[in-house]
């Protein structure tokens, strides 16, 4: 039976200590934070605990540090835009379970919040070895003490089997936070045999290979599977297509050959690309139909008259799911296609879904309106594993516990 943050607060957790497992890992320019959703999406969590009372000792991680301290992935940044929004003082502890984690939790008052120092300066939370991962769950329990409990609300990292995610749901009481119970509810959504048709997927992103599962999971599923992005040029190169220099994996050719013939219809791709000279910002651009890419030109976004059909199956669909952006929208040249496909989604009265970290990323970064879409997901990874109908450990653990 899965335990949720609500029925910790009836037990009651005054004067206890909670920790929490959050998804603090943010895009970062030097030690600035450059999208602070995830932030923002932890704090109900943990905000909640602080008012009923409990000390709150937070874990995440950040980046990919090699298994040791580096100030270049340190959470200091996370630590202080979490106390902005929480409107209260969050204490950055110096490790993750050594001496300064332990001062720090000892120095917790009730309704205090602490970080532990990012999880993966530990060698052992990421590790394959399942008795390496436990030591180091464990001393994360023997932190937190006799009588805590152990709150897991990093969506983004359910779909990893680490020891802050998975392996310390196995020493304390543990609990599914508000944050993975309203992912779980969406996703379950869009796969559930009863979901609202037209049933709609817009995908993107850079390769085929990342979301070749995803595709086979939906593709029975969907009414209509959109593609754009880097991976389009795959299926465009499976056609028969020339697509220059356009991101190509010649590896996949014939899987994405095979999907075009098992899904006919269902799977729609661009008619028209935007093209540059060279991979940069100040490049020079066309615009040219999908089977007349010229020679070395690389393929950045999607065309208008894409984004436009694109826009006709959204603006009719009941429900939809979109992963990946439609093209390089980190250059503003590249930007339109997935700029045009987010506001038709928008716009259209659909149960709407964004999934993936640069898809949400670039939500925010076009300046789109977040409450035009129905929920947008922390979790790339997961969320896409979700959709394959993998088991994610970090919620199994849960349901076991
Ligand atoms: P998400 O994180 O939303 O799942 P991905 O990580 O799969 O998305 O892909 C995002 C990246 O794909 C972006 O950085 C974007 O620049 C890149 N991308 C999109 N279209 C293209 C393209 N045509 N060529 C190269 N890269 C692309
Ligand atoms: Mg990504």
């Amino acid at each position: 039976m899965l335990k949720t943050l609500d029925d910790l607060l009836k037990e009651g957790v005054s004067g206890r200590t909670v920790l929490v497992r959050a998804d603090l890992n943010v895009p970062l320019d030097g030690d600035r934070i450059t999208d602070d959703g995830r932030v923002r999406a932890a704090v109900p969590g943990i905000a909640k605990l602080a008012e009923a009372g409990a000390r709150v000792v937070v874990t995440a991680h950040l980046g990919r540090p090699k298994g040791k301290p580096d100030p270049a992935f340190s959470l200091a940044p996370a630590a202080e835009r979490l106390g902005e929004l929480l409107e209260q003082s969050v204490v950055l502890a110096a490790d993750v379970v050594s001496e300064g984690a332990k001062s720090t939790v000892a120095g917790l008052s009730d309704g205090q919040v602490a970080l532990l120092e990012n999880v993966r300066f530990d060698p052992r939370e990421t590790s394959k070895d399942d008795q390496e991962r436990g030591e180091f769950a464990r001393e994360l329990a023997a932190l937190v003490g006799p009588g805590a409990a152990f709150v897991s609300d990093g969506f983004g990292v359910v779909h990893r089997k680490q020891a802050s995610v998975y392996d310390v749901a196995r020493e304390l009481p543990a609990y599914a936070g508000g944050l993975v119970l309203s992912e779980v509810e969406v996703l379950r959504k869009l796969t559930a045999d009863d979901v609202d048709r037209p049933y709609a997927v817009v995908l993107g992103g850079s390769k085929v290979s990342d979301k070749l599962a995803v595709i086979e999971a939906l593709l029975p599923k969907v009414d209509k599977l959109l593609v754009g992005g880097g991976m389009c040029f795959t299926f465009l190169a499976a056609q028969g297509y020339s697509v220059g220099g356009s991101l190509l994996e010649e590896d996949m050719v014939d899987t994405c050959k095979g999907l075009l013939a098992e899904a006919g219809e269902k799977l729609v791709l661009p008619q028209d690309v935007v093209v540059a000279d060279t991979f940069a910002a100040d490049a020079q651009t066309r615009t040219v139909a999908a089977d007349a890419i010229p020679d070395e030109w690389l393929g950045l976004d999607i065309g208008p008259r894409t984004v436009e059909a694109f826009a006709e199956v959204l603006g009719e669909a009941r429900t939809v799911f979109w992963n990946g952006p439609m093209g390089v929208f980190e250059m503003a040249p590249f930007a339109a296609g997935t700029r045009g496909v987010a506001e038709a989604i928008g716009k259209s009265e659909a149960f709407s879904v964004v999934g993936g970290g640069d898809s949400a990323a670039a939500v925010r970064q076009l300046g789109l309106a977040e409450d035009s879409f129905s929920h947008i997901s922390t979790g790339g990874g997961a969320s896409l594993e979700f959709l394959e109908g993998k088991t994610l450990p970090g919620i199994d653990v849960l349901e076991r516990s």
